[in-house]
Formats: C-alpha cells, structure tokens, sequence
C-alpha cells in the first residue's frame, strides 16, 4: 500500500501557527472504538466502505505543531517505528510511521523540536517520543526537546495491568524520564506560554488535553476523549478503550460546552486527516464542523 502523505493542515489562533500532521493510521476493531453502541447505528455514520473484513475501522494518527518564535511544540508523537512486525500485525495493524516525513514538509527536522506534550502514554500517542538506534539503545528522538506527560498516567503506565499492558510501552517514555529529559506535571501544567494540559480523565484517570489560548481564541487538542468526530456530537458513544467510561461521559459534556461557548478549534487524534473543526449547536443538535 502506498504510505499517506497529507500536506500539513494549517490554522492560526491569536498569535500560534499551528500545522497539524500525520503519522498515519491505524486500523482497531470498530466494535471496540464504538464501545456498547451496536454496530447498526453506528456503520452509517462510518460508512461501511470504511469498514475491513476483520471489522476494523481506520483511525487517525493527528499531531499537532505549535510554533511561536523559537518554540516549536509538538503535541502527541503517533505510532513510530518500534513495533515488532508481530505487534503491528497482530495488535496495530496500519501504515504509520511517517512523521518525520511530515516534519520535513514543515521544514522541521527533530532538532528544532523544542518540547514534546502526549495527553497520555498509550502507544499510539507516544511511538515517536523515542527511536531504537543501531546498538538497540532507545534514545529521544527530538534530542532538544524537554518531554512533558502526566505524573499520575506514567505511574499507571509503569504498572499496566492485565487489560492495559497491551498499550503501554515503557520504552516509549521510560527512557525519557531515567535521562532527566521527560518532566512529569500535575494536571493544569503550563508546557509554554498560553499553552497548557487541561486535565480530562475518562480514557485513563490522568488523561489530560492540551489547551491554547491567544488574543481571546482557543484551541484544544483532545486526545482519547474522542476516537472519531461523532463521538463529540454524541456523549454517550464511548470507545470500549475508556477505562473510566462514565467519567469520561460528564469530562465530554463539560468540554463541549466550553468548546461551544469559546467557538474553540478542536483538534482530533484520531478522527479523519486533520481532524480539526469546531463544534457547534443548532436547534438543540450539536455537530462537528470540519475546517
Ligand atoms: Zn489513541
């Protein structure tokens, strides 16, 4: 298959460029990302085009590049290229990796990263934060940039239990914290000015969102509080992956209702490239605008 490369989306709020980019996708079981609700609701809203034989969906793989002046923050790292071809088959079938590609339309090498935020640890969310060299050792793939992640979701991350170890890869942050380069924060910690996590669990306890706000705009990247658009206009659909489903359900109200009231620029990890859109109400039914 030929790998995707989509041009980077752009968009301004207040005085951020933001470009969104792609590691690429992932395909997961569509009955897993709809969690209780049944498949005849929701293949129509999907597309049954959309939908392979093992009943996989696709889902994307959205990061998000923030630049002001010298700071260049790169918001969620993908899948990256570590998996064993067992893994990937088995657990994460797709086409990722691509992200350093992506930097290089933006005229970005690792380098000029300058910090790294993942709203959590689970694999398709952090890949990239590390590369494998030659000799096995893992080493940060952005080498000038400080990591930042949730303190509460790296010790959950560090102690998986039987139903999250299939997603928590220690080498994917382990490395970054031991060499001092990965800060863990406790819920609304400022990454830069005008940027922060805002906290909101559901999809793990410590899962947080990142916010940014400039000259009177807003813009959040959501992380798993959604896996697909609809799913920000309906709060009860929840992926099977939450493992707080009703926290994650009134985390949901909440944000639409700021998201709403502040006409933010919402950015989705894994909704279709970009992923990005706004919500809006109208006569009582809300929907996700795409921009
Ligand atoms: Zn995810």
């Amino acid at each position: 298959m030929v790998p995707i490369m989509h041009p980077p989306a752009r968009y301004r709020v207040g005085d951020f460029d933001i470009a969104v980019i792609s590691d690429g996708y992932i395909r997961l079981d569509g009955g897993a990302v709809f969690g209780l609700v049944p498949r005849v609701m929701w293949e129509p809203v999907i597309g049954a085009d959309n939908i392979d034989a093992q009943h996989r969906v696709p889902l994307g793989l959205n990061c998000m590049v923030v630049r002001r002046g010298k700071d260049v923050l790169l918001v969620e790292t993908g899948m990256g290229n570590k998996h064993s071809k067992a893994v990937r088959e088995r657990s994460f079938p797709g086409d990722y990796g691509h992200l350093l590609a992506a930097l290089v339309r933006l005229d970005l090498a690792p380098e000029d990263i300058t910090a790294v935020a993942n709203t959590h640890l689970h694999t398709d969310h952090c890949g990239w934060n590390t590369v494998r060299r030659e000799d096995g050792e893992v080493v940060p793939t952005f080498p000038n940039a400080r990591y930042f992640a949730q303190e509460g979701e790296y010790e959950v991350a560090m102690h998986p239990n039987e139903r999250t170890r299939g997603t928590y890869f220690a080498e994917n942050f382990e490395p970054l914290v031991r060499g001092g380069r990965m800060t863990l924060v406790r819920g609304e910690h400022q990454v830069m000015p005008g940027v922060q996590f805002l906290p909101t669990p559901g999809h793990t306890a410590d899962h947080a969102s990142i916010v940014l706000t400039s000259g009177g705009e807003t813009a959040i990247y959501t992380g798993d509080l959604v896996h697909h658009a609809t799913q920000m206009e309906r709060p009860a659909w929840i992926a099977a992956f939450d493992v707080l489903p009703l926290v994650s359900l009134e985390t949901k109200k909440a944000l639409a209702e700021r998201a709403i009231r502040e006409r933010a620029l919402l950015v989705c990890v894994h909704n279709a490239f970009p992923g990005v859109g706004r919500l809006v109400e109208e006569d009582g039914r809300r929907r996700f605008v795409p921009e």
